[in-house]
């Protein structure tokens, strides 16, 4: 009876989440679908809710750090890393850290780009979960796989608020875990 309760809940919570995400047309250029988060930035509790299920699936996991990709990754993955108690390390494009870094090259669904991290962010072995606001063709999240690679880390998974599934952004992310909340 719990269950079903708690499901149901979960299920509003999405449909809310659902709801609050906009959709602007041919932005940043025609034919791609932008998939707006800054109107549920502006409801609170309604993030709050968010938070709670992207932590979900992943608490009492064995996750050493987290890493955020830039830019709208950072917005959900302090939270998420506070949330767990856990550390967490930035995937920023190129220029923007100021020590030593690795890099990794990416295709965009609408560009090229090149992400980095700090050489010495992940320590061999680290168990790393990589945090993203949108899953889309899987090349911004695959590259940051590549840093962690680099780093010696290891692999625990991903984990996404929205996920684009006629994409098949999951199939370029190899056997992995892949959490998302809403799929389009
Ligand atoms: P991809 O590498 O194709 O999976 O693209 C994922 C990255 O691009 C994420 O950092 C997203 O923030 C951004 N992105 C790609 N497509 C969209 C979209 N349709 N709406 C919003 N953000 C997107």
């Amino acid at each position: 009876m719990k269950e079903i309760t708690n499901v149901s809940h979960d299920d509003a919570t999405k449909k809310k989440i659902y709801d609050s995400i906009r959709a602007i047309p041919d932005f940043p250029k025609k034919g791609i679908i932008f998939r707006d988060i800054t109107p549920l930035l502006l409801q609170p509790m309604l993030l709050k809710e968010t938070i709670k299920l992207m932590v979900e699936p992943i608490k009492d996991k064995p996750i050493d750090k987290i890493v955020a990709i830039e830019s709208r990754g950072f917005i959900f993955a302090p939270l998420i890393a506070t949330q767990l108690n856990i550390s967490m390390v930035l995937a920023r494009k190129p220029g923007k850290l100021p020590g030593a870094c690795i890099e990794a090259q990416y295709i965009l669904e609408y560009g090229n780009n090149i992400l980095q991290m700090h050489q010495d962010a992940i320590n061999p072995n680290d168990n790393v979960l990589i945090i993203d606001d949108v899953l889309a063709t899987g090349g911004t999240a695959l590259a940051v796989q590549k840093l962690i690679i680099q780093a010696k880390g290891k692999l625990y998974g991903h984990s996404f608020l929205i996920e684009l599934s006629d994409l098949k952004g999951r199939d370029k992310l190899g056997k992995t875990e892949v959490h998302s909340i809403i799929q389009y």
